[in-house]
């Protein structure tokens, strides 16, 4: 339910209460992929990519794709994806990945941002210095 970190329920199968679970995030919830088939191709689906990727957020004033890790960090080629439609479509992509550093986990998510300057800067500040929001 957090970056690199599964839901309890969540196995090899699949959702081990799928016919039980919870209206909220579960059966509301609607990632890219399956909102919007018709825009995100099919590798993109989050286990085959990386990354959940979600349209239309809104952030600190702007309109941003947002894109959640599956695991400790988005692949390379799922974010040059996600920089490829952001700068196509002109809207800021805010990520948010583990922070690793020479593989070292240290509890914590970082954001990062691409899009017009003042965005990226926005996110720097809006993070902190370190570019790291603490659980
Ligand atoms: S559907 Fe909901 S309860 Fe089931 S694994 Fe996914 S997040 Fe967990």
């Amino acid at each position: 339910m957090e970056p690199g970190r599964p839901c309890a329920h969540c196995t090899v199968q699949g959702c081990a209460i799928y016919e039980n679970r919870p209206e909220i995030p579960c059966r509301k919830f609607k990632c890219a992929w399956l909102a919007d088939g018709d825009v995100i191709p099919e590798n993109m689906r989050p286990d085959r990519c990386g990354a959940i990727v979600m349209f239309d957020r809104k952030w600190n004033g702007w309109s941003i794709v947002k894109a959640v890790a599956v695991g400790d960090l988005i692949p390379e080629e799922t974010l040059e994806w996600l920089m490829a439609y952001a700068r196509e479509n002109k809207i800021p992509l805010l990520w948010q990945e583990n922070l690793v550093v020479d593989g070292k986990k240290y509890g914590a998510i970082r954001n990062r941002g691409f899009g017009p300057p003042a965005f990226v800067e926005h996110v720097k500040h809006a993070i902190g210095p370190e570019d790291i929001m603490r659980l």
